[in-house]
C-alpha cells in the first residue's frame, strides 16, 4: 500500500477543514500554542514511517502520558492495581468528579484524571524516583534521549489545577490516595507536561502494536497479556465520553490529550500519532479524529 500517497490526500483534504473548538484555556501555557498546527506520523511494523505537516514538532502530550504510567503501574504494582481503579468506561468528561461516591473512591478507569491520579499514587509508592523512571522509560521505548518534561507547562497546570487538587483530596478522604496529595499532583502534572512529536509518540506506541516489544531493539517491556489489556482500555476508555464515537469512526484503540495529540494503534500493523490543537467540547482534537477516520477508511486498516 502506498501510505505516503494516502497521507498526502488526507493532508490536502483537511487543509481547510474547520475544526471549530478551542485550545484549552485552563492550562494557560497550552492556550499559547498556535491553533493551526497539523501533523501526522504513521509508524509501520516493518520500521518504515510516513508523515506530513508538523509531524516533527514537539507538543504537550498531556493525557496520552496516562498510557505510559498505566504501563509502569502494571509492571510494578501487579494485579493489585485493579483493586484501586476499575476498567469501565465512565461516560463522563475526563476531569469529572462524579462516580467516586462508592465507599472507597475507586475511579471508573485509569484514563480519566481520577484514575490516573491513583496510578500516579501507586507509582510514587512503588518507585524511588517516579519522575526519573518515567522519563527514562519513555526515552527507552522511543529510542530517543532528547525527550523531556516541559517545566513551564507543569508549573502552569500546578497553578491552575483546581479540579485535580479537588480530585486527589476527595479520593484521599476516601482512602484511595496513600501518599501526600501534593506529591501525587506534582508527579501527575509532570507526566502530563512531557513534550513529544508525532514521530516520537508513534514510535513509542509501537510497543502496543508489537506485543510489548520495542521495535528497534526487540526488548520486551510489557507482557503480551498486559499489552492486550492496555489496548482494550484504550479502546473503551481512551476518549472519555467520546470513546464510542472514536471507536465508531476510527476503529482503533487510542488515547487523546488536551495538547491536541491523539495516538492510535493497529496491533501487528502500525501506530499513528496526529496533532491539531483545537479541541471539541469533549476535550479531543476534532481535526485529529477526522484525520484518523480518513486514514482507516482510505487504507481499510482498522481493527474491525
Ligand atoms: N493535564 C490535563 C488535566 O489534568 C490532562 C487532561 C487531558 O489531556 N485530557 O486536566
Amino acid at each position: 500500500m502506498n501510505y505516503q500517497a494516502i497521507l498526502n490526500v488526507i493532508e490536502k483534504e483537511l487543509a481547510n477543514f474547520d475544526a471549530g473548538g478551542k485550545v484549552p484555556t485552563y492550562i494557560p501555557e497550552l492556550a499559547k500554542v498556535p491553533a493551526n498546527k497539523f501533523g501526522l506520523n504513521l509508524y509501520c511494523q516493518n520500521g518504515e514511517h510516513f508523515n506530513f505537516g508538523d509531524y516533527d514538532e514537539l507538543f504537550s502530550i498531556q493525557s496520552i502520558s496516562k498510557v505510559f504510567t498505566l504501563t509502569l503501574a502494571k509492571k510494578f504494582g501487579g494485579k493489585k492495581i485493579w483493586d484501586r481503579v476499575d476498567v469501565e468506561p465512565s461516560g463522563d468528561p475526563f476531569n469529572s468528579l462524579l462516580q467516586l461516591e462508592n465507599e472507597k473512591g475507586i475511579p471508573r478507569n485509569p484514563f480519566i484524571n481520577a484514575g490516573s491520579l491513583v496510578i500516579a499514587d501507586i507509582l510514587i509508592s512503588e518507585l524511588e524516583n517516579p519522575k526519573k523512571y518515567l522519563l527514562e522509560f519513555v526515552r527507552k521505548i522511543s529510542n530517543d534521549q532528547t525527550i523531556n518534561y516541559d517545566e513551564s507547562v507543569a508549573a502552569s497546570e500546578k497553578e491552575n489545577g483546581y479540579r485535580n487538587i479537588a480530585l486527589v483530596n476527595y479520593m484521599k478522604s476516601l482512602g484511595n490516595i496513600k501518599n501526600n496529595a501534593e506529591d501525587v499532583l506534582d508527579f501527575y502534572f509532570y507526566q502530563c507536561s512531557l513534550k513529544m512529536s508525532c514521530y516520537q509518540l508513534s514510535k513509542a506506541f509501537m510497543i502496543f502494536a508489537n506485543k510489548g516489544k520495542i521495535l528497534s531493539t526487540g526488548e520486551k517491556v510489557i507482557t503480551t497479556n498486559n499489552t492486550k489489556r492496555i489496548n482494550a482500555i484504550m479502546q473503551t476508555c481512551g476518549f472519555y465520553d467520546e470513546a464510542g464515537e472514536f471507536s465508531f469512526r476510527v476503529g482503533l484503540p487510542g488515547k487523546s490529550g488536551v495538547g491536541g495529540g491523539i495516538v492510535a494503534v493497529h496491533p501487528g500493523q502500525y501506530s499513528v500519532a496526529v496533532w491539531s490543537p483545537l479541541l471539541n467540547e469533549k476535550g479531543n482534537s476534532e481535526k485529529g479524529m477526522k484525520a484518523l477516520e480518513e486514514l482507516t477508511s482510505l487504507t481499510g486498516l482498522s481493527i474491525f
